[in-house]
């Protein structure tokens, strides 16, 4: 994962680079009309059939459809409501385009989740403004979304997307037999910090270390979150007790490598954390609290011999 000063801002891709438009129809003709309409600002994907428009839209999914409504083989209100259906594919607006002009028609395609309905033949500047408008709304309530998991003061997840993530993750390490790894972080002495410096030095200290946790990460779906006041969590799918634990001394390394100063504290003259490691391995018995409980274990034991340090264990 790139290394950034703006933690939030690989959660903002969706609006870098240009959109993507799949256009899917039968007639290679009006694929082509379209394609004119739009190649120049974006990137423009096609599909002749509602198969392979759905195919499409699991490898790559665009972030917005034209769709064709009389197809052979599947329709375009059956594509449409297969992708609504689908938890992955169900947030791309979808306007139909179609020669039909019939109010019950629209309104069915409407209904199945559809965000507009535009008549054939189509007039390029009128359908590349309401394309542009919905991508807008798409791109707003995408970064809505991502909001909502995202933690304002550090800029990594928040503690509603950890505590989401981890039971998906564990079930998911147990259905392909992987191992997991979680690494619980806890600021040493940092109510001393407080005290010392003042709370918007604490605040910008909980900015730097958070974005040096997350450079620490090696994979994109390895993540890190507040999980509380001074005290930051890291999953780390698919990932073995001594790369987590290699990942949790890197972590700890980097932060001691800011080098912001804390001369109260009573284990250096910088600012160090402490980290508690818990591996579930594909012999482990138990569940997401209890790989959760031995992280916090972990991370009491560095606490009580000495902080600025790590200490781990397999469940
Ligand atoms: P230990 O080494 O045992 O972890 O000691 P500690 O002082 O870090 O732990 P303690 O739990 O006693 O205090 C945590 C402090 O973290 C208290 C609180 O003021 C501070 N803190 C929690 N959240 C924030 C925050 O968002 N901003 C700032 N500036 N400080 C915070
Ligand atoms: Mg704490
Ligand atoms: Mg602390």
């Amino acid at each position: 994962m790139p290394e950034t000063d703006a933690p939030a801002a690989d959660l903002l891709e969706s609006s870098h680079g240009k959109p993507k438009l799949l256009v899917v129809d039968d007639q290679p003709i009006n694929i082509q009309v379209l394609y004119q309409a739009f190649a120049k600002d974006y990137q423009v994907f096609m599909a002749t059939s509602g198969a392979q428009a759905l195919v499409l839209c699991k490898d790559n999914p665009p972030d917005l459809i034209l769709l064709d409504i009389v197809m052979p083989g599947m329709d375009g209100f059956e594509v449409c409501q297969r992708l609504k259906r689908d938890e992955a594919t169900r947030n791309i607006p979808v306007i139909f385009v179609t020669a039909h002009n019939d109010p019950a028609q629209e309104t069915h395609g409407l209904s199945l989740g559809a965000v507009d309905f535009i008549g054939k033949p189509v007039n390029p500047s009128v359908v590349r403004a309401r394309v542009k408008t919905h991508l807008t709304l798409k791109f707003q309530s995408d970064l809505m979304r991502k909001l909502v998991f995202l933690d304002g003061l550090s800029g990594v997840f928040n503690r509603r997307y950890f505590d989401q993530q981890l039971p998906t993750e564990w079930s998911r390490a147990v259905r392909s037999n992987a191992p997991l790894s979680l690494i619980m972080v806890d600021v040493d002495c940092f109510k001393l910090f407080n005290d010392c410096y003042g709370h918007q030095s604490g605040d910008d200290c909980l900015r730097q270390i958070a974005v040096a946790l997350k450079g620490s990460l090696k994979r994109p779906a390895d993540l890190v979150a507040r999980y509380g006041g001074e005290e930051f969590a890291c999953i780390l799918p698919d990932t073995p007790f001594d790369d987590a634990l290699a990942l949790a001394s890197e972590m700890e390394r980097r932060v001691r490598g800011l080098y912001i100063a804390h001369k109260a504290s009573t284990v250096a003259s910088i600012v160090t954390i402490s980290a508690g490691l818990a591996t579930r391995t594909v012999d482990s018995v138990g569940d997401a609290p209890k790989l959760l409980g031995l992280a916090d274990d972990q991370l009491y034991l560095a606490k009580e011999s000495g902080r600025g340090r790590v200490q781990g264990k397999v469940l």
